[in-house]
């Protein structure tokens, strides 16, 4: 069978493009999502600027429907990776990394983010053993213990202030003098008490043993080190697209991305290939945000909807 849609990622912009695609009239729409269908938020520990919705509410609480409602639609959903996205005349081939292919007259690729490392020695040996990116998945195993944050922006500071709750002191070394993150969030950081601000300094080293991660040392842009004796470090320095599913045989992309890997689209969501639509995080000037992304699900999805009518009539 051949897909109207196929879409790549199951977060807020791909789930949003399953809703808009199914409930729009077309009927054989696949997401294909490797992992849980939510994408990167279902790893944050609080929401607060999703509109409409109040109170303490997680990433994975705000996610949780969403699939639920696509389904009723009749979004159809494969749990695999995708490895390569193709295309042959009109028709897109969805490489997937169990060997099958699936051909589809359009795409909207919505695949996201992943953390960055920093590049710290002793960062991966320890990654999985002290060294983490996620505070909701990690934080309880230090309840009552110290942790350093490494980085200044959203992530590493709302990670600071949730971790702070858990644990008995959280030390946020960040490599400048100020932050990237929203202001008002930077008001709380220094108005919470077990939050010590260590700034223009960067990790050096991070050490342990057999169990584990047993402290960092830290450089300050003067040269001076510091040992810090912690069982915890949560590294939220950034991400880096997800554009692999882009790649094709020889090196090159399917469509046109800028320097920094990210995917160039216009208004509506259009790449520079007829019937490829990028959406979310991935895209060129995304806001970053559950609510832009899903917005460009919306936006991509309407487009797929005429495209694949006037190909197709
Ligand atoms: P993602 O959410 O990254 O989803 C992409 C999906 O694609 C993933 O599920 C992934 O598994 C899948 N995928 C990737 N590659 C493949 C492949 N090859 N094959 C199959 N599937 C694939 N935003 C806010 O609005 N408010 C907040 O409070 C907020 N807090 C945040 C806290 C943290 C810790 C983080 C990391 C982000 C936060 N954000 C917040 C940003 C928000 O999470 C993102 O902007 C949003 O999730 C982007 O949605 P997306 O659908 O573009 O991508
Ligand atoms: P980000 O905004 O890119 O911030 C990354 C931080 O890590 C920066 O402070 C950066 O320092 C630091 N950094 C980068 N590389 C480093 C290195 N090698 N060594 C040490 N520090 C390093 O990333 P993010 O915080 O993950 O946020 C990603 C996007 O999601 C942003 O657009 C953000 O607004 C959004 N987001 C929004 C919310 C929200 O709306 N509530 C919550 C979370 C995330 P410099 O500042 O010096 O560059």
């Amino acid at each position: 069978m051949i897909l109207d849609c196929a879409i790549i990622g199951g977060g807020p912009a791909g789930l949003t493009a399953g809703l808009y695609t199914t409930r729009g009239g077309l009927e054989n729409v696949t997401m294909f999502e490797k992992g849980m269908p939510g994408g990167q938020i279902t790893n944050s520990s609080e929401i607060e600027n999703y509109p409409g919705v109040t109170g303490d509410i997680s990433g994975m609480d705000l996610m949780m429907p969403w699939p639920e409602q696509c389904q009723k639609f009749g979004l159809k959903h494969e749990m695999v990776n995708v490895t390569r996205i193709t295309k042959n005349g009109d028709m897109f081939t969805i490489h997937k990394e169990d060997g099958s292919t699936t051909d589809s007259h359009s795409v909207i690729v919505g695949t996201g983010s992943s953390p960055r490392r920093v590049g710290f020695s002793g960062e991966d040996e320890f990654f999985g053993r002290g060294v983490s990116s996620c505070a909701t998945c990690d934080g309880f195993f230090y309840k009552g213990k110290e942790v350093v944050v490494i980085g200044g922006g959203d992530t590493a500071l709302e990670e600071a202030l949730y971790l702070a709750k858990i644990c008995s002191k959280v030390y946020l070394v960040h490599r400048r003098d100020s932050f990237r993150s929203a202001p008002n969030t930077v008001e709380r950081l220094k108005k919470t008490e077990n939050i010590e601000i260590i700034l223009n300094s960067s990790p050096d080293e991070v050490y342990g043993d057999k169990m584990g991660v047993t402290g960092i040392r830290i450089k300050n842009n003067d040269d001076e080190l510091r040992d810090i004796e912690v069982p915890g470090v949560f590294v939220f320095v950034g991400n880096n697209i997800n554009n692999q599913t882009l790649i094709q045989e020889d090196g090159s992309f399917l469509c046109d991305l800028n320097d920094a890997g990210q995917v160039i689209v216009d208004i509506t969501m259009k790449t520079s290939l007829k019937g490829l639509y990028a959406t979310g995080d991935m895209r060129i000037s995304a806001p970053k945000q559950v609510i832009s992304a899903a917005g460009d699900g919306a936006v991509a999805a309407l487009e797929v909807i005429s495209y694949v009518d006037e190909l197709l009539n």
